[in-house]
């Protein structure tokens, strides 16, 4: 037999790292679930990969460790959950997806499930001292997200007013400059009187924005001591 076989990992194996990941991609944004109805109503359909997190095989890979015994490599500790497209993607740019990076992808992924299917009861208002590390982790994950998230839908509300507010502006311009007769005096008009309130609200929105930002940032950083405390990381 050869040896890449003896570093497989067991099909046992495979289903308890999907059931652990929730059959959810490890990858910190993908949202796919790995496994899905198929038309017929009777079977399913796959997109998954367990992939190792430490390679099984040598060249043309920079996660492979020469002393990692066979069985430690097809150890359910050495797999990782993925869909086709991240699985394929941490082989084919292995200077960025490093052994570590993939350890915290699972750690964190892991953390997330294990929040979701026991369902900690007032787990928001806990005080972070008292949170176990699954729920820091998590509590973590969640604060990276909600930034994301407000960069995303901050751009995207700024692009909508931004046009809204253009739109208003343009046909308030050709009303009133029909009215006076003046079209290059209405323009200035609106100018004038268009400054200042928009400056007023770009200058409110970023204010709020940045101190909601600024609260998670020192949330992360709150449980990054803890962590650091108790030696997670
Ligand atoms: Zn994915």
């Amino acid at each position: 037999m050869k040896k890449g076989n003896n570093r497989k990992f067991l099909t046992s194996t495979k289903v308890n790292v999907l059931g652990r990941a929730g059959y959810i991609c490890s990858h910190p944004t993908c949202v796919l679930n790995l496994i899905g109805p198929k038309s017929d109503s009777l079977g399913t359909i796959s997109i998954s990969e367990v992939s190792h997190i430490e390679g099984a095989n040598k060249a043309p890979n920079n996660r492979f460790n020469p002393n990692l015994s066979d069985e430690k490599c097809k150890h359910i500790s050495n797999a990782i959950a993925l869909c086709r497209n991240h699985a394929k993607i941490i082989d084919s740019d292995q200077e960025y997806f490093t052994v570590e990076l993939l350890k915290q992808w699972k750690i964190d992924h892991e953390a997330k499930m294990s929040y979701q299917s026991q369902n900690i009861n007032d787990f928001h208002n806990k005080p972070l001292n008292e949170c176990n590390k699954s729920e820091l982790l998590y509590k973590r994950f969640n604060c990276i997200q909600l930034l994301i998230n407000e960069k995303d839908s901050k751009k995207r509300i700024a692009k909508k007013n931004i046009i809204k507010q253009s739109i208003l502006i343009f046909i308030s311009i050709i009303a009133v400059g029909y009215y006076i007769e003046d079209y290059l005096f209405s323009f200035f008009l609106f100018l004038i009187f268009s400054i200042f309130p928009a400056t007023a609200i770009i200058w409110d929105s970023y204010r709020k924005s940045t101190k909601f930002e600024q609260r998670q940032l020192n949330f992360i950083q709150d449980i990054d001591f803890i962590l650091k405390e108790r030696n997670i990381i």
